[in-house]
């Protein structure tokens, strides 16, 4: 393939450029933000499971109190409905007296019974409540985090594609001055190594950085200029300039 050595030599400036491009690309990829995120909205998914379990959970101790303080309340008024009885005095039989008596008993250590029920339900809602509003407030918190660091990713994308169209407009005056067949293949070369061309400097390919041998030196002396020679080593195509050691 033959073009000519100014051509050439465009292909190193396209070198940079597509070097450039590419470590914007890694770091788009590698932001520490990404990571930051996926966890964020991992805990984020994993409190919200936690608050629905918790408020259910709530939910069932409210109505085990209802229901609770429900059982107290009739036990109660059964109490007090025996109590007027005796009190009024219309119960005379002794045997009815000590039943009833007997039944006030029974029913006042049920009522203490249930409402040890309902302390208890009541600590164990409390519990709950608790546990759902330390859940919300961390939602809210990682949430906060959550936001903060999609900002700074977006920020940094900005940033970042900002820096990469600049790069590409200057890609693109650079290869309307390379003639297809060479940009053909650079950008072949560039698929294959991660960079299409590299300078020959002191006898020295800078794209594997392997010493080239006397007999390759001598082939490169005697090649023309306009003629397009490649590592033996790396097969990049190698630029030739002043400092090439010739
Ligand atoms: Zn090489």
């Amino acid at each position: 393939m033959k073009a000519a050595p100014e051509a050439q030599k465009r292909l190193l400036d396209l070198a940079e450029l597509d070097t450039g491009l590419d470590r914007l690309r890694h770091r788009r990829r590698s932001l520490p933000e990404l990571a930051e995120i996926d966890e964020l909205s991992k805990r984020l998914a994993q409190v919200s499971t936690q608050i629905i379990a918790a408020e259910t959970e709530a939910g069932d101790l409210a109505r085990d109190q209802a229901k609770a303080e429900s059982d107290v309340d009739a036990v109660r008024v059964r109490v007090e409905r025996d109590q007027k009885r005796l009190d009024s005095g219309q119960v005379s039989s002794p045997k009815d007296l000590a039943s009833l008596q007997s039944e006030i008993v029974s029913l006042r250590r049920r009522q203490s019974d249930l409402e040890e029920v309902v302390l208890e339900i009541m600590e164990r809602r409390e519990a709950a409540d608790a546990r759902v509003a330390t859940l919300k407030s961390e939602r809210e918190e990682v949430t906060g985090s959550l936001h903060a660091a999609e900002d700074r990713r977006d920020a940094a994308f900005a940033e970042i594609d900002k820096a990469a169209g600049e790069l590409t407009s200057g890609r693109s005056a650079i290869t309307a001055d390379v003639p297809a067949d060479l940009l053909g293949l650079y950008e072949k070369m560039r698929e294959q190594t991660g960079v299409g061309a590299a300078m020959l400097h002191g006898g020295r390919c800078l794209g594997c950085r392997t010493s080239l041998s006397i007999a390759d030196l001598n082939r490169i002396r005697a090649a023309a200029h306009d003629e397009v020679v490649r590592c033996e080593e790396c097969r990049r195509i190698l630029v030739r300039t002043a400092e090439s050691g010739l």
